[in-house]
């Protein structure tokens, strides 16, 4: 077994969607990005690298490269995935935000990431924690994090 580590984080911006794990939660804010920024596949997409000892996310989908103007991330994840034909044991996520408060939409994101990860909804962990209105933007809600990690073979 191989494990693999992710962290992303992005700040929130008005009149943008809130990606999170390949589901859109409603909220005034979205993550300011290139792509669609979401902030969770992109901490899984770097765990999943990190975990076949690859280069980062950014190496391979460069932000400056205009074909990833607003992609979805699940594209993204859905090459990572054919790239390293990985097969995951188990993911398990920490989001920290602020507001909205996710746990109305937990089991929504669990069930996005089980298809897109083809897993069980066991198979993944997901805390939703906010920042106690500590750590600056991310206390005030101006921005959000991921934190993912995951077993695979
Ligand atoms: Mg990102």
């Amino acid at each position: 077994m191989r494990i693999g580590q992710g962290f992303d984080i992005h700040a929130l911006i008005l009149g943008r969607p809130l990606m999170i794990g390949g589901y859109c939660v409603p909220a005034a804010k979205g993550e300011k990005a290139h792509s669609d920024g979401d902030v969770l596949l992109h901490a899984l997409i770097d765990a999943i690298l990190g975990s076949q000892g690859l280069a980062d996310i950014g190496t391979y989908f460069p932000p400056t490269d205009p074909k990833y103007k607003d992609i979805p991330s699940s594209i993204l994840l859905d090459k990572v995935l054919k790239m390293t034909k990985i097969e995951i044991e188990n993911v398990d996520i920490t989001i920290i935000l602020e507001t909205p408060r996710l746990g109305p939409h937990v089991a929504a994101i669990k069930q996005t990431l089980s298809q897109l990860l083809s897993l069980d909804v066991r198979q993944i962990g997901l805390k939703a924690k906010t920042a106690e209105h500590m750590l600056g933007e991310l206390g005030n809600g101006d921005a959000i994090v991921a934190e993912v990690v995951l077993l695979a073979k």
